[in-house]
């Protein structure tokens, strides 16, 4: 690769690293404890760049504390996320740091290959999907754009479950992901916080609330270091690991009571024991509320000490800080930080108010109001009881302005108050997360134009009537360096050879490949790239899965969480009318085509699971049916996470973004494989609306309702037999499911599937199956000439400039974390 500004770095990096590898790994061997030798090289190799990657951390830490004192200056941003999906880390870093060759030589020499070592790392997994995702893009986007910005999240034990398969079911297994050790981490041993949890408030002699915790825990601060790719700073995201303070209860233990004498311990071990494994709100938990109270209070102690040994003055702590919310987990953070700035740090009430409002902002990532969290007071009371006081008082400012802003409007106040008060025939009152996020924000964003626009029309419709400036949009990216330069070092270079290597910092570049589109030899190459790429997956999934699939059939992938809304089931009922039409006439010229899905299901969520098994039970009668051959396979891939995914995204030929139009935020997955010249075939929904405007509406395979037909059908009264009614084909379908064709005549298995499908169908599926089948087909016919596939999809690809989190974190900068932004 002839990347010039990260081969600078690479001679003066080189023999530095070379002596850092060959101590750690003389190291590492002195230590073997029966590891194999790839094993240690990796533990050696991260701990070399560790050493390389820490020294930059103290040069970024000393030039954003000297920032200027006031003015314009840059804020530090605070992106507190209760997810982060990071994947792997080395070869991140080796390319961040330009020294893939040196360890290549240096891994020779022991008689390894560089690929087996980077196979090693477990994929840090502290994260559901793409909420966690887009955290991960971000942080590498804040380095390499230089801004002075922290991540905070939590050191979880456990990460996002391992998925297995059990005959065609989903199985999980805890995701031990640090049992070889951590080699990535620093942790800080002075960076400590205590965090309560329960107790009483009282009024002290000054007229002071204060809170006496029953409990109290200890935070202590782990960081991952992210380096840039095109200059020497690095970002970090900070991880709060929990311990007890008084870790044994000694009375207990004197009195021979070890359960009792271990109770803290055991209660601090649970707070980072697990990610909950859900992509949507976890109402009800307590220790959920619990780890999102922890991260937040531990994270803006750190802020506020950050901030004061800075030598800044308190009262410019929001004009010289920002608070970021990903989503509302961490919703709690303007009550803490009032809580710090009234009770600790003696403000009145408007100076702290002030302060939390210019810090905060919030990013808003679902329109299902059922997904909106809240928690119930009661549950307030026993473990934030002075944070619920200062979420009352919060609210009660409020509603007392809007009473005077809308009198007489009670019906407004109930809608918007902070508190839900339930109703008189039962619910108990609960604090509403997202109203809380809202009136603490001075910006409130969306994640793509549709859903941005769709959110103060719905589920905020009377928080955008009363704070019609706090809304905008930010629409999501992704970063180039993984989802283009790491996972497809092929299509990289041969994209260097067209325009050179300026792509990685400055993605909009990519349009100047506008007019390779139309150069037949590129197409070829870029087609050559691509079938590279899949021969790959092919083998990988022939010794996964022993399965043989053609590298030269089409590849239509759909990988992200399984999700009702993402209706993979659409997906699998496509599969089966092809299935059902293949043998109803095997002579027609059929395109082969080899669908592959992968995705994994909450643990509770049945629905889910069950589209998970009929995806292997479609599966197993389609791939072992001789009649079909290589016109049709379907393989789900198991154990989805970032790192399978950067070998699937580059193998793609066709991205499945189907969601009813309406319920996808944004999604990620989309632009990851539109970058990598995949061809989209998706409903106008979330970001897929935006990138078929980038690169133009026919060369995306459009189909399906919008979101404006969607809502009307289901006002006018939706009825799915309907649709069934007057289609032979969708009728068939559904009827082979129900007979029990794909579960050896077991007509149960998939009763409550079809039951839905065929009675409210909440998704319409029923609905758009008629137009994703016709548009299938128009995807056959394009496949089945190569030229015009290769232009569309070199269209795509020069048209995906915008979406990187790049640009995404400009626009935050520009609109929401910048001082201008403060108004
Ligand atoms: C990008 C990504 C996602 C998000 O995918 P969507 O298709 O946008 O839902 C989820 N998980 C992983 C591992 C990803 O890399």
């Amino acid at each position: 690769m002839n990347d010039s500004a990260s081969s600078a770095l690479t001679s003066s990096a080189s023999p530095e690293l070379r002596a850092a590898f060959a101590a750690a790994y003389r190291e590492a061997q002195r230590q073997n404890l029966g590891q194999s030798s790839a094993a240690l090289a990796l533990r050696a190799a991260a701990t070399a760049c560790r050493q390389v990657l820490a020294e930059r951390w103290a040069q970024t830490q000393a030039q954003d504390a000297q920032r200027p004192a006031s003015g314009e200056a840059v804020r530090r941003v605070h992106y507190l996320s209760m997810e982060f999906l990071m994947g792997r880390a080395l070869s991140n870093a080796l390319a961040a740091l330009g020294l893939q060759g040196d360890l290549q030589a240096l891994l020779a020499a022991e008689g390894l290959s560089l690929g087996e070592v980077l196979e090693r790392e477990p994929d840090a997994a502290l994260g559901n999907g793409g909420l966690g995702r887009l955290a991960a893009c971000f942080l590498d986007s804040f380095a390499e754009l230089g801004l002075p910005s922290f991540g905070y999240g939590l050191r979880y034990q456990y990460g996002m479950f391992a998925q297995a398969i059990q005959d065609g079911r989903q199985v999980e297994a805890p995701d031990d992901w640090m049992r070889l050790g951590a080699p990535w981490e620093v942790r800080r041993e002075q960076v400590r916080y205590r965090v309560g949890f329960g107790g009483r408030v009282e009024l002290d002699a000054g007229g002071q609330r204060r809170w006496l915790p029953a409990e109290l825990l200890e935070a202590q601060a782990f960081d991952f270091i992210v380096p840039a790719h095109h200059s020497e700073r690095v970002s970090t995201l900070r991880q709060w690991q929990a311990s007890a303070v008084a870790p044994i209860d000694f009375k207990a233990f004197c009195q021979g009571d070890y359960a009792a004498a271990a109770r803290h311990r055991v209660a601090a071990d649970a707070l980072n024991w697990v990610l909950y494994p859900d992509d949507s709100s976890e109402s009800g938990r307590e220790l959920r509320l619990k780890q999102e109270a922890f991260l937040v209070s531990a994270s803006l102690q750190d802020l506020l000490a950050r901030h004061l040994t800075e030598g800044a003055p308190l009262h410019e702590l929001g004009r010289r800080n920002a608070i970021h919310l990903n989503d509302t987990h961490p919703a709690l953070a303007p009550a803490e930080l009032m809580r710090l700035l009234l009770d600790e740090q003696g403000l009145g009430w408007d100076e702290a108010w002030a302060i939390t409002r210019q810090a905060v902002s919030y990013t808003n990532h679902t329109l299902m109001p059922e997904a909106l969290e809240t928690w119930p007071v009661r549950m307030f009371e026993a473990l934030l009881p002075r944070h619920l006081e200062i979420i009352y008082e919060i609210n009660h400012r409020f509603l007392s302005e809007l009473r005077q802003r809308f009198p007489g409007d009670e019906g407004l106040l109930a809608r918007v108050s902070l508190i839900d008060e339930g109703s008189p025939f039962g619910g108990e009152r609960r604090v509403r997360m997202a109203a809380l996020s809202i009136v603490a924000s001075h910006r409130v964003n969306g994640v793509a134009a549709l859903h941005s626009e769709l959110m103060v029309q719905t589920i905020f419709a009377d928080y955008a009537a009363i704070f019609p400036e706090r809304f905008h949009n930010v629409t999501n990216g992704v970063t180039p360096r993984r989802w283009l330069q790491q996972a497809n070092p092929a299509l990289s270079a041969l994209i260097d050879g067209r325009i050179g290597s300026a792509w990685r910092q400055d993605l909009a570049g990519l349009a100047q490949l506008k007019p390779a589109a139309d150069d037949a030899e590129f197409g070829r190459q870029f087609m050559a790239v691509k079938r590279a790429n899949k021969q790959r997956l092919a083998e990988r999934v022939r010794a996964e899965l022993g399965l043989v699939i053609n590298p030269d059939s089409l590849f239509d992938v759909q990988i992200k969480r399984i999700h009702e809304y993402k209706r993979q089931l659409l997906n699998i009922l496509h599969v089966i009318a092809r299935y059902q039409a293949i043998i109803a006439n095997p002579q027609a010229n059929w395109t082969p085509r080899t669908v592959l899905i992968a995705g994994k299901a909450a643990s509770a969520y049945v629905a889910a699971k069950s589209i998970i098994q009929l995806a292997h039970d479609v599966g197993r009668v389609v791939n072992s049916d001789p009649r079909v051959g290589d016109k049709l396979k379907l393989v789900f891939l198991p154990n989805y996470g970032v790192s399978l995914a950067e070998t699937i995204i580059p193998a793609a030929d066709l991205s499945e973004q189907i969601s009813t139009a309406g319920t996808e935020a944004s999604g990620t997955g989309n632009m990851k494989f539109a970058l990598n010249g995949a061809l989209t075939i998706g409903t106008w929904d979330g970001a897929n609306i935006e990138m078929a405007e980038a690169f133009g509406p026919e060369n995306m395979f459009c189909f399906g309702l919008r979101t404006e037909a969607v809502a009307q059908m289901k006002a006018l009264g939706y009825d799915p037999r309907l649709f069934v009614e007057e289609n032979r084909q969708l009728a068939q379908v559904m009827e082979a499911i129900a007979s029990g064709a794909f579960s050896g005549g077991d007509r149960e298995r998939y009763r409550a599937l079809v039951d839905s499908l065929l009675g409210r169908d909440v998704y319409m599926l029923m609905a758009d199956f008629k137009d994703y089948v016709a548009t299938q087909a128009r995807v056959d016919a394009l496949f089945a000439q190569p030229e015009a596939w290769a232009r569309q999809a070199v269209l795509n690809v020069a048209g995906m400039g915008w979406f990187s989190a790049d640009r995404t974190i400009t626009e935050y900068v520009d609109r929401v974390w910048s001082v201008k932004s403060l108004g």
